[in-house]
């Protein structure tokens, strides 16, 4: 097929791979049960920062890590609706 010269202007300026965020985690580790919960990145999150969200033992627990992953399946759920 011809490409048009605007087609392959387009292709070159926007065709370049969608991408697709990570999902941004973070890791929580108890320092009274040593229990690690990993889930999904909330606003204002930084390692090391201390929260009260333990499940089994409601004690303090730290932020050890924040990280991205990215979603095992490909071209799935381009469109998140976060809230
Ligand atoms: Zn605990």
């Amino acid at each position: 097929m011809l490409e048009t010269h605007w087609e392959l202007r387009n292709k070159l300026l926007f065709g370049k791979k969608k991408e697709v965020l990570p999902t941004i985690y973070t890791e929580e580790l108890c320092q009274y049960c040593g229990d690690k919960v990993k889930r999904t990145f909330y606003d204002g999150d930084y390692v090391y920062k201390t929260l009260l969200s333990c499940n089994k033992c409601s004690g303090t627990t730290m932020i050890v890590a924040v990280y991205g992953e990215y979603p095992p399946t490909k071209q799935k759920k381009m469109f998140q609706q976060d809230s």
